[in-house]
């Protein structure tokens, strides 16, 4: 059961000091209070967790600062919909809003090779009225003798250069909960000119210590990798952890699914689970057609399958794009043959926006056939 409490309650009123009492004094019932500061309030929710099924809503929804009451099913508890459940599906980092209603596009290098690459990426984003993209520093390799990454000697160029070119949320996987301490120092010494989501890759969705370690901190968002070897249930869990750890500012991300039925693609594209999981959850979600496709192969209409992919996604109401792009793939340092040009960045987006107005179009079509229905 979630209790939420009337905005701006503090706890040290009052009413929370009567509401506490009371929930303390309840056998078999422990509770977890969740604040969240926005720009114009302070919400409140009390979970309630253990014996509460012989609790009546009207009852709970009496005590002392409750607003309302939301009955949560057991899955899921935090990022979870549940029935009248309405609080809210997006959240605001750097001032870029992410939610299951917008769309945002991150276009980076997988990994950062060299100073001058960066800045020629981050400048064609600029020109095209870009704010976020991708940079790997710390790369999870399957072989042990394949590039790992720059690791922290990258990043202070790597956040200067995206001050100077207006980019205000990176997508940077990390594989260590040392590698937040060395992202937070770089951030400061460089002044904090941008932004971070940190990145949790397919390799480590199940890495539980790790996602406690990242749910703990509520200074970064977190973009968590769906398993490419489990079921989608299990990867929905893991992204429960980050926020029964207390970050909730989660966005969930599909890239594929290992088997040989997605032959001859890297992995079996999943993006039929968009709005499976926007059912689900209340979580953004996110396409990486990059490493779904794997490939930069043709159809005969002229479009990339990597391109068609990704208008799939969106057109099924994907809220972010995670795309490998790179000023001279020959040159990257990991997954150049999937990447796309710095020629193709217009033509991409160009197909984006394509994709995401008919989506809008076929919401609106939904609405004004469910009202007749
Ligand atoms: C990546 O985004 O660079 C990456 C390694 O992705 P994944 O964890 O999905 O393989
Ligand atoms: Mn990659």
């Amino acid at each position: 059961m979630i209790l939420i409490l009337a905005p701006n309650t503090r706890t040290d009123s009052d009413e929370f000091r009567r509401l506490e009492a009371f929930l303390t004094q309840m056998p078999n019932v422990r509770h977890r209070v969740h604040q969240e500061s926005g720009e114009q309030q302070l919400l409140t929710e009390i979970y309630l967790i253990g014996d509460t099924a012989s609790l009546s809503l009207e009852q709970v929804a009496a005590l002392p600062a409750v607003e309302r009451v939301v009955r949560i099913s057991e899955e899921y508890r935090v990022l979870g919909r549940h029935r009248d459940d309405q609080r809210s599906t997006s959240f605001e980092y750097n001032g870029v809003r992410f939610g299951q209603d917008t769309l945002q596009v991150f276009a980076g290098l997988c990994a950062v090779n060299t100073r001058e690459d960066v800045e020629l990426m981050m400048q064609a984003l600029q020109a095209h009225g870009q704010v976020c993209t991708r940079m790997g520093a710390y790369k999870p390799r399957t072989n042990p003798y394949s590039f790992q990454g720059h690791g922290k000697s990258c990043l202070p160029y790597v956040f200067e250069l995206a001050g100077t070119y207006g980019i205000k949320v990176i997508a940077m996987e990390i594989t260590h909960e040392a590698h937040v301490d060395e992202i937070r120092e770089a951030l400061e010494h460089t002044g904090n000119p941008t932004g971070v989501m940190l990145q949790i890759g397919t390799r480590n969705t199940q890495n539980f210590e790790l996602l406690k370690h990242i749910g703990r901190q509520r200074e970064f968002p977190v973009l968590l990798k769906r398993g490419f070897g489990i079921t989608l249930e299990e990867s929905l869990n893991a992204a429960e952890y980050l926020a029964s750890e207390g970050n909730r500012k989660v966005v969930f991300g599909l890239r594929g699914m290992k088997t040989n039925m997605g032959d001859p693609h890297r992995n079996f594209v999943d993006f039929a689970h968009v709005p499976v999981i926007k059912r689900l959850t209340r979580m953004p979600v996110c396409i990486d057609p990059s490493h779904s496709v794997g490939t930069r192969e043709r159809a005969p209409d002229g479009l990339l399958d990597l391109m068609h992919v990704t208008a799939q996604g969106i057109i099924a109401g994907a809220n972010m794009v995670l795309v490998d792009f790179h000023p001279h793939p020959s040159r990257a340092l990991v997954d150049g043959p999937q990447a796309l040009t710095l020629d193709e960045l217009p033509f991409f987006l160009e197909d984006v926006r394509i994709a995401r107005e008919a989506y809008q179009k076929r919401v609106a079509l939904a609405g004004q056939n469910i009202s007749k229905l």
